[in-house]
């Protein structure tokens, strides 16, 4: 298990990790998701031991390893492109490390390329493969003298967005398939839920909240949290007492304190909702109608209704609330701050 305890690093003297603690159960995958410049790779860094630390410890498995070079420390380190040798096969990259410890094994190749989805790859050059190809080799590669926590930077963030998608999901399932425990960092929150169990939300140097994915996602430490997470708009104070009255009706509990945050068409038109607004602009996807609606007191809001309706700019329409897509915004007991 991997264990930061208030660690900082300063580049001289400004500080760009500032006294973060975070622990990672074994098998697991940690994304820390956050803005960039926040202190992301830094952290990454910091863990691999290629920074010092100003302050605070790292151990791993209770042992602590401040003082271990990089290399004796048991970890692996994928970056954003890659970084193949250009000169090496396909399968001369993915058994580098291998050699290098001398124990060089074909059968060990074939399994990594066969786990990456990349069997009859071997004898390729990394200018003949697409970026997708090139970072499941990297993966491979890294993956190779089976580390006991594979550090990865970024690893999706060059590939385009289908791409990126597809090469997430597998990400996920090849690292649990290894067993293999990984911290990740990235700037994308759909990659983060895509690849990650755990997540530590990042900002400014400080991890600001952390948990299950789960938990995070559905309660949001503050506002600024809540957006970076992807939720589409959070209401607080005053206007908000009007959605809070929807909610009401829409949940079970009544929701408090009044700080929600609403995912992206968190509300629906119906013909009954307690929310009355004007349609502002409608927009028809495969799926449903999009509407931007000008709730009295609230403002914008985003809102879905079905794909058959006739709703249009200048229309009076009701809105309810679907309460699977609001959050609470404010601490939980899973979430930690580092105040
Ligand atoms: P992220 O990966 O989240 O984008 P970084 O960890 O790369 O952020 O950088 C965090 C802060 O530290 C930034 O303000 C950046 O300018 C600064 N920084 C990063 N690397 C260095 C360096 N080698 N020397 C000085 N400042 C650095
Ligand atoms: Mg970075």
């Amino acid at each position: 298990m991997l264990a930061l305890t208030d660690v900082s690093v300063a580049y001289d003297g400004v500080v760009a990790v500032d006294d973060v603690s975070l622990e990672m159960p074994e098998g697991s995958i940690l994304a820390v998701l956050g803005p960039s410049g926040c202190g992301k790779s830094t952290l990454l860094r910091a863990v691999a031991g290629l920074e010092p630390l100003t302050s605070g410890s790292i151990s791993f498995d209770g042992r602590v390893v401040d003082r271990l070079p990089t290399h004796k420390r048991g970890f692996a380190l994928m970056f954003q492109d890659g970084q193949l040798f250009a000169h090496m096969t396909v399968a001369r990259n993915v058994g580098y490390a291998l050699r290098l410890r001398r124990r060089p094994s074909p059968q060990r190749v074939d399994d990594l390329l066969s786990l990456v989805g990349l069997e009859g790859y071997a004898d390729r050059l990394p200018a003949t493969l697409s970026g997708g190809e090139r970072q499941r080799v990297a993966l491979a590669r890294a993956l190779a003298v089976e580390p006991r926590l594979l550090l990865l930077d970024e690893p999706l963030s060059a590939l385009d967005a289908g791409l990126r998608e597809r090469l997430a999901v597998d990400l996920r399932k090849i690292l649990h398939a290894a067993g293999t425990t990984a911290l990740m960092v990235t700037h994308d929150h759909d990659e983060a839920f895509q690849v990650a169990d755990q997540l530590a939300v990042m900002r400014a140097g400080r991890v600001v909240q952390s948990g299950a994915i789960d938990a995070v996602w559905s309660a949001p430490v503050d506002e600024e949290t809540a957006l970076f997470l992807g939720y589409a708009r959070v209401l607080s104070g005053s206007p908000a007492a009007t959605v809070l009255a929807a909610v009401r009706s829409g949940c079970e509990r009544p929701v408090s304190p009044p700080s929600l945050a609403l995912r992206r068409s968190a509300l629906v038109a119906d013909e009954h909702g307690p929310l009355i607004g004007t349609v502002e602009s409608a927009r028809a996807t495969p799926e449903v109608l999009r509407l931007v609606v000008d709730v009295r007191d609230v403002g914008l809001i985003d809102a879905v209704a079905a794909r058959d309706s006739h709703w249009g700019p200048g229309q009076t329409v009701r809105l309810s609330v679907d309460p699977a897509r609001i959050a609470r915004v404010g601490k939980s007991e899973q979430s930690r701050t580092t105040a």
